[in-house]
C-alpha cells in the first residue's frame, strides 16, 4: 500500500536509498536481486543497531533520548524486537509508514520472500491479513539489549519511560 503524496525526505535521511519515494530504513531487507522489503528486517544490521545504539532507520548512533515504536499489544512486554530510533527519524517512520501511521486498516496479506539472513516484519504470518492495531512511540534514555524468543530485543522493564504516546499519523487521504 502506498501513499498518493510521498512524505517529504527530510535532508539527515538524504544519504539513505528510496524505492517509491520513501526513503528506505537502514535495517531493511534486499532481496539478491536488489529489491528492497518495506516491513522486513535484515537480521545482521537489525543486532548491529540493538548491541551498538544505532538508530534502526538512519544507522546513525542515537542520542540521548530515544524512542521504541511498539504496537499496543506488544506494550505489556516492554520490549521491541526492532531497534530504536532519533525522534527525527521516528517522526518520518510516522510520516512515510502507512502501518505505523495508522493509514491502514489491516495487515497486509501477500507473502515476502524472506530468506534466513531476514526478519520477518510485523505482519508476519500470525497477522497477515489481521486489523491493524495501534502503534506507540516509548520515549527512553535507554534500553537493555535482551535475547527474547531467542533474537535480540530491546528492554525497557526496570526502567520509566520518559514518556508514551499513541502515534498519531497523517489522517487518511
Ligand atoms: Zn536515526
Amino acid at each position: 500500500m502506498t501513499d498518493p503524496t510521498p512524505a517529504t525526505i527530510p535532508l539527515f535521511l538524504a544519504h539513505l536509498p528510496t524505492a517509491g519515494g520513501l526513503v528506505v530504513p537502514w535495517i531493511t531487507a534486499r532481496t539478491g536481486d536488489g529489491r528492497y522489503l518495506f516491513g522486513a528486517v535484515d537480521s545482521d544490521r537489525r543486532d548491529r543497531a540493538l548491541r551498538g545504539r544505532l538508530c534502526g532507520v538512519c544507522g546513525q548512533p542515537l542520542d540521548e533520548r530515544l524512542v521504541l515504536l511498539l504496537r499496543l499489544s506488544d506494550l505489556p512486554r516492554r520490549c521491541s524486537a526492532e531497534p530504536a530510533l532519533h525522534p527525527v527519524c521516528t517522526a518520518y517512520t510516522v510520516a512515510a509508514c502507512p502501518m505505523v501511521g495508522g493509514r491502514a486498516d489491516h495487515y497486509r496479506t501477500t507473502v515476502l520472500p524472506l530468506d534466513a539472513t531476514m526478519f520477518p516484519p510485523a505482519d508476519g504470518p500470525g497477522r497477515r491479513g489481521a486489523p491493524a492495531e495501534p502503534w506507540f512511540a516509548v520515549w527512553l534514555r535507554g534500553y537493555e539489549v535482551i535475547t527474547d524468543h531467542g533474537a535480540l530485543a530491546a528492554s525497557y522493564s526496570g526502567r520509566t519511560p520518559l514518556r508514551i504516546r499513541p502515534v498519531a499519523g497523517r489522517p487518511p487521504a
